[in-house]
């Protein structure tokens, strides 16, 4: 832990950073992981969303060694093939 601070503003436009959860998406090729209850922070003005790197390095280690809680099946549509009439 070094130096803590709980004023921070954001980089984009410099509205007050609010304390929030999220569920956070990761891809690693072509396998998706979904997190819950990451803590984040949004911004009141512009709504971006702010995850500390050290929360991101944990979800790394969660990749590599964590069980998930559960497992869902994500549908998975091909546009071109759906979509485009036949040749
Ligand atoms: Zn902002």
């Amino acid at each position: 832990m070094t130096s803590p601070s709980n004023t921070q503003l954001c980089v984009l436009c410099g509205g007050t950073l609010e304390a929030t959860t999220i569920t956070h998406e990761v891809k690693r090729g072509t396998d998706i992981s979904l997190f819950q209850n990451v803590p984040a922070k949004i911004c009141g003005e512009c709504r971006d969303i702010w995850i500390d790197d050290e929360v991101l390095e944990q979800i790394d280690r969660l990749i590599e060694t964590g069980v998930p809680v559960r497992k869902v099946e994500t549908p998975v549509y091909d546009f071109s093939r759906a979509v485009a009439p036949a040749h």
